[in-house]
């Protein structure tokens, strides 16, 4: 990091100061679509890229990932930017206890292997037989009846680990061993899951996938394996940033989230810095106006680790704070390098999975936007919960939101529509150190920042295009997005 970059933070903070005393309410326009987009401009993105590049640089492991310095920086900026409007906005820190792994040492048959403390379960020292569990172990009839004193070896997929972590526990086991289904370590691994109330977690280490078949073809030539497994564990608190307007209806709310954290593989500018600050740069310009009805924006944390700032957030609402919020909608890579303009398919038209009502009007809405307004080609992709919307779904708020691809690859005809690279991910650099600042489509990012900004215009003015309000809304089936292909591929 040079020091011209602490100058440009410098000069950025004291310029939001000079705005902020310039932007109080009085005598406010309200706000209109087209003068909210106006209002947003790619440099004032881009600089706030730029610092959160620099948190991740000046962290130890150069990420913004939970619990790191990296990411701690980035919850307060957030923070910090929105509370220079009081006059305007209601902000809360949310603290968020997540257990996170430090280290972790294993060996087999006194042979060591290298291994990771998974996220969200405990530390302890276990040793024990090696049990391997036949298919994913994401069904009760996958385990034996008894699993007293022993670990469990069990793959990776389909379902979350800590449905797999749960099952063996509940069977007795002492501990579980985690072997990856793709290439690399388990480093960062996640149970993806909080904890239940009646089943406790045990010490859970993650390992490469060739060591786990290694491991299981011993089993099968009836080799017997002792392991023994010590994982540290830390519980740290993070935090959810939540802003809302003082003004407009405080009961219906137009809901406005993107995750704030990043993987440990790199800064994760795209992933998740593009929405972050996206959304951060519309609540700044959002105070030039009025809105009729209150907009909430909120910064979750650890997305990464399997939604579980905004996971822990809908867990607190009662039914009575849940019914407030009309819409949700989510925003998560909004630069990609290859990109497409992906709305989420609300509406259930291209992959059959439809949301809460109120889901099926924002795609509406969207694709108004990118048809008649922006005048810009668009597609759908899976509705599938991937992202911070998912426990919004599962609590049958209505749900929406566009992306700019993560790894799926990019098809000939997307070429044709959005320029770029075919069988070329959306974003090469997704979930790599090489999401950095330079890792940003400026034209993708502007563009999805003006949808976001139509949306939250739209919905600041009125809900005359969103079915009327239903308290207590039913829920989805049995957490539908869950059985889609690419939920299962993320897990
Ligand atoms: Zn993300």
């Amino acid at each position: 990091m040079g020091v011209w970059k602490l100058i440009t933070v410098a000069a950025a903070l004291a310029v939001a100061v000079v705005d902020a005393a310039a932007l109080e309410p009085r005598g406010q326009k309200l706000v209109k679509s087209d003068s909210l987009r106006k209002a947003l401009k790619v440099d004032a993105l881009y600089k706030k890229a730029e610092i959160l590049q620099d948190f991740a640089y000046s962290s130890p492991d150069k990420n913004r990932v939970i619990g790191s310095q990296g990411h701690q920086d980035t919850i307060d900026y957030l923070h910090d930017q929105i509370a220079k409007f009081p006059k305007y906005y209601t902000v809360e820190l949310q603290p968020v206890p997540l257990v996170v792994g430090v280290s972790a040492n294993l060996t087999a048959n006194n042979k060591t292997i290298e291994v990771y403390a998974v996220t969200l379960a405990p530390g302890g020292h276990v040793t024990g037989p090696l049990v391997a569990i036949p298919n994913l172990g994401c069904e009760d009839a996958d385990f034996p009846p008894s699993l007293k004193g022993s670990i469990a070896l069990i793959f990776r997929g389909t379902c979350s680990f800590g449905v797999k972590v749960g099952l063996a526990s509940s069977r007795g086991a002492l501990g579980v061993i985690a072997y990856n289904n793709g290439d690399g370590n388990l480093k960062g691994y996640s149970l993806s899951l909080f904890q239940n109330d009646t089943t406790p977690y045990i010490p859970t280490g993650g390992i490469s996938r060739g060591q786990g078949e290694a491991l299981v073809a011993q089993l099968e030539a009836g080799t017997e394996i002792i392991v023994d497994l010590t994982t540290e564990s830390k519980t740290i608190t993070s935090y959810n940033v939540i802003a809302q307007t003082k003004g407009g209806d405080q009961n219906n709310v137009i809901h406005i989230g993107g995750h704030s954290d990043s993987v440990t593989a790199g800064p994760g500018i795209n992933d998740n810095g593009s929405g972050s600050i996206a959304i951060l740069e519309i609540a700044i310009q959002l105070t030039k106006f009025s809105v009729n009805n209150a907009v909430r924006f909120s910064w979750w944390t650890a997305e990464e680790e399997g939604l579980l700032g905004a996971t822990y957030y809908v867990a607190q609402l009662s039914q009575a704070e849940k019914d407030k919020i009309r819409l949700f909608l989510d925003f998560d890579m909004m630069a990609s390098p290859n990109y497409a303009f992906q709305i989420y398919d609300g509406d259930g038209s291209a992959f059959n999975s439809t949301g809460p009502p109120g889901s099926a009007e924002a795609e509406k809405e969207f694709t108004h936007y990118f048809n008649k307004i922006a005048k810009l080609n668009h597609t759908e992709i899976e509705f599938d919960g991937r992202s911070d919307y998912g426990p919004f779904l599962e609590a049958g708020i209505a749900a929406g939101g566009i992306a700019g691809g993560a790894e799926g690859l990019k098809t000939e005809e997307e070429v044709l529509m959005f320029g770029g690279a075919s069988g070329v991910q959306y974003d090469v650099n997704y979930h790599e150190d090489g999401d950095t600042v330079n890792n940003l489509n400026l034209e993708c990012w502007i563009e999805m920042s003006r949808a976001i900004a139509h949306m939250v215009a739209t919905y600041a003015r009125s809900w005359e295009s969103l079915p009327p309000k239903t308290k207590g809304s039913v829920k989805r089936g049995v957490s539908d997005h869950k059985k889609t292909k690419a939920y299962q591929r993320w897990v």
